[in-house]
């Protein structure tokens, strides 16, 4: 039986739409393929349709999510090097920047499925006609999609 949005309590809805974006899967179905190369989100997802990008801007939340996490990791990173080793400036700065700089990158696609997630979470909990929980074809919704 597929959940509706309306059956799941707004804890159990947020802790699988969150797994969902963490696993870079689309928030409704579960499905594989929101990407389709590095950080560049598909105008739908592949197996639901679920348009990811329904309004212009609209990831413009994914941008300050990737700000902030940015900023915390730099300042983790920058007190680790600072804290926990005796280099000088310029091999901090050499460790560091690379290190931050990486992260930014690497965070990116997760940043626009956590975005994505939070969209379709907020149009469940507002009971917009699209905002249906979706499983895939093996049942739990996390593991049969193809991407
Ligand atoms: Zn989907």
């Amino acid at each position: 039986m597929t959940p509706e949005a309306t059956e799941l309590e707004l804890g159990a809805l947020v802790r699988l739409v969150a797994r969902r974006a963490l696993a870079l899967r689309c928030p409704r179905c579960g499905a594989r393929g929101m990407f389709r190369r590095f950080a560049k989100l598909h105008e739908t997802c592949p197996t639901c349709e679920l348009v990811f990008r329904r309004e212009q801007g609209s990831q413009t939340g994914s941008m300050y999510l990737t700000a902030a996490v940015n900023q915390v990791f730099a300042a983790l990173v920058i007190l680790a090097v600072v804290l926990c080793t005796d280099w000088g400036l310029a091999v901090q700065l050499a460790v560091s920047i690379p290190v931050v700089v990486a992260f930014c990158i690497a965070f990116l696609p997760w940043s626009q499925a956590i975005w994505a997630g939070v969209e379709f979470a907020t149009d469940c909990i507002n009971r917009e006609e699209w905002g249906r929980l979706r499983e895939t074809s093996e049942g739990n919704g996390e593991h049969g999609a193809r991407s």
